[in-house]
C-alpha cells in the first residue's frame, strides 16, 4: 500500500505559542485516531515556520507525527545570509521539505534549476522533499496543464538517480487552487496524478511508478477532501489554509 501522507503547509502563520498549542492537538488528534490510520497507511506531516520547528518538534516527540520545514538552501554551509539549509533542518530533527511550492517559484522567483539543486541538497541531507509542481490559470486554460508539469517534473528532477528519486513525496498543486477555494474536481487532479505517476515509470522504473506517494493540494478541506483522496492515483493532501486549524486537519486526515 502506497503511503498516505496528509501535510499541513502552515506557511508564515502563527506565533509560538499558538504554533505549540495546533501541533500538541494534532498530536492528540493522531493517538485517538492511531489505529485507523496505522490500517491505512496514514502519516501526518506539519510545516510550521523555521522559527517554530524546535519548538514543534518538542511537542511531537514520541508521537508518529513528522515535522518539516517549508523551504531550505542548497548549500550545506557559508556566507548565505538569512537562508538554512538541508544539514540544519534534519540536525534539528525534521523528517521532511517542502520544495518548490509554487509562493516560492512566482514570489521568490526560485527556477527549476534552482529547484534541482535544492531537492538534491535535501535528499543528500538524509530528508525527504515535498516536491511541488502546478500549473497557472493562463497555462490550464491554453490546454498547456500537462507539458508545463512534465517540464517542472523533468527539470526539478535532473540527474536524480532511482534511490535519490525513491525520497521524493510529489505534490501537484494547481496554482490557481492555492489559497483561492477553487479546488480542483476530483478528475481534473486525478488525470494530472495519473500522467505523473505515468512519467515516473518513463523516467525510473516501474517500481517507483507504483510506489512514489503524490498529493494533491489547492483549497483542501474537510468538505471536499474525501472525494479528492478517493481517487486511485491521489495519495494525500498538501493542505494550506485548512491546516491552521487542528479539527479541520484532522478531519482531512480521517478522510484519507
Ligand atoms: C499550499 O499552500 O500548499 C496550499 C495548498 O494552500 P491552500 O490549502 O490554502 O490552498
Amino acid at each position: 500500500m502506497r503511503q498516505k501522507i496528509i501535510a499541513g503547509n502552515w506557511k508564515m502563520n502563527l506565533n509560538r505559542q499558538q504554533a505549540v498549542d495546533l501541533a500538541s492537538q494534532v498530536v492528540h488528534g493522531a493517538v485517538a485516531h492511531a489505529d485507523t490510520f496505522a490500517r491505512r497507511s496514514i502519516s501526518l506531516v506539519l510545516c510550521p515556520p523555521a522559527l517554530y520547528l524546535e519548538a514543534v518538534l518538542n511537542q511531537t516527540k514520541g508521537s508518529d507525527v513528522a515535522v518539516g520545514a517549508q523551504n531550505a538552501y542548497f548549500q550545506p554551509a557559508g556566507a548565505f545570509t538569512g537562508e538554512i539549509s538541508s544539514e540544519m533542518i534534519a540536525d534539528l530533527g525534521c523528517t521532511y521539505v517542502i520544495i518548490g511550492h509554487s509562493e516560492r517559484r512566482q514570489v521568490f522567483g526560485e527556477s527549476d534549476q534552482m529547484i534541482n539543486q535544492k531537492l538534491a541538497a535535501v535528499i543528500a541531507a538524509g530528508l525527504q522533499p515535498i516536491f511541488c509542481v502546478g500549473e497557472t490559470l493562463a497555462e490550464r486554460e491554453a490546454g498547456e496543464t500537462a507539458q508545463v508539469i512534465e517540464h517542472q517534473f523533468r527539470e526539478g528532477t535532473k540527474a536524480l538517480n532511482a534511490e535519490d528519486f525513491s525520497k521524493i513525496v510529489i505534490a501537484y498543486e494547481p496554482v490557481w487552487a492555492i489559497g483561492t477555494g477553487k479546488v480542483a474536481t476530483p478528475n481534473q487532479a486525478e488525470t494530472v496524478h495519473s500522467d505523473l505517476r505515468k512519467l515516473i515509470g518513463s523516467c525510473y522504473n516501474s517500481s517507483l511508478e507504483n510506489s512514489v506517494s503524490i498529493l494533491y493540494g489547492g483549497s483542501v478541506n474537510s468538505a471536499n477532501a474525501a472525494e479528492l483522496l478517493a481517487q486511485p492515483n491521489i495519495d494525500g493532501a498538501l493542505v494550506g489554509g485548512a491546516s491552521l486549524k487542528a479539527d479541520s486537519f484532522m478531519a482531512i486526515a480521517a478522510s484519507a
